[in-house]
């Protein structure tokens, strides 16, 4: 079964893919930790996506495309996918429908203003990935709970200019993404502004 998230910057769409990966057994291919990845490791892809990254800026349709080409050939993908942060845009979603049809859609929806407060204060741990929030804060402050790691502010939510961008940006691209996939049926709205739990058992209804 394959799977695109979507929903605005702090909806909580890297959490409840993450869980719903577990819950099917199916990799979860996040286009932003995949960029981070590479960032974190210098390689050239890291270093022409980072400067994208910073701005709060797209990176361009040709390398976010590749990448995701590349990693839907690795054999663990062959049952199926959850996709976090792809596809962005009218072109991306033509190069998915290309390569991987998707069974469903869900849309996280979360309103402007608690999407810049999720965002500007979240932490994670940059080695488990783990984001804590206001709504999952760590057991001690700036600690990971599973490492015990120190946790960090990723850098393109330090800045609200950039945060903002980065949700007026995804509004608009979004758009005909929602249009696509309510046309082909398999769009699913969940209210993303309630408690975690709930709006992963919403999400469980509609896919298992
Ligand atoms: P995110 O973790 O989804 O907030 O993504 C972090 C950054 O990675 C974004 O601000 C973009 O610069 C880049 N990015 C993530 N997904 C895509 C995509 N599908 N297409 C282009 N750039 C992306």
């Amino acid at each position: 079964m394959n799977i695109v998230m979507m929903g605005v910057q702090g909806s909580g769409k890297g959490t409840q893919s993450k869980s719903l990966s577990r819950e099917l057994d199916i990799p979860h291919i996040s286009v932003g930790d995949l960029f981070r990845e590479n960032v974190g490791k210098g390689t050239n892809l890291g270093k022409r996506a980072k400067e994208f990254m910073d701005k709060g800026e797209l990176v361009p349709d040709s390398i976010v495309i590749n990448m995701i080409k590349d990693r839907l050939e690795h054999p663990d993908v062959k049952a199926g996918c959850i996709l976090d942060g792809f596809p962005r845009n009218g072109i991306q979603l033509a190069a998915l429908e290309y390569l991987r049809p998707v069974e469903h859609a869900v849309l996280l929806e979360l309103d402007k203003e608690t999407a810049i407060e999720r965002l500007t204060n979240r932490i994670e741990c940059p080695k488990c990935g783990i984001i804590y929030g206001m709504n999952m804060p760590p057991k001690n402050p700036g600690v990971c709970d599973k490492c015990g790691g120190p946790l960090t502010q990723r850098s393109d939510d330090l800045n609200v200019e950039a945060v903002e961008k980065r949700i007026a940006l995804y509004h608009k691209e979004i758009e005909v993404l929602v249009r696509y996939y309510d046309w082909k049926g398999v769009l699913r709205h969940v209210n993303a502004g309630l408690p975690q739990k709930e709006v992963f058992e919403r999400i469980k209804r509609f896919i298992i």
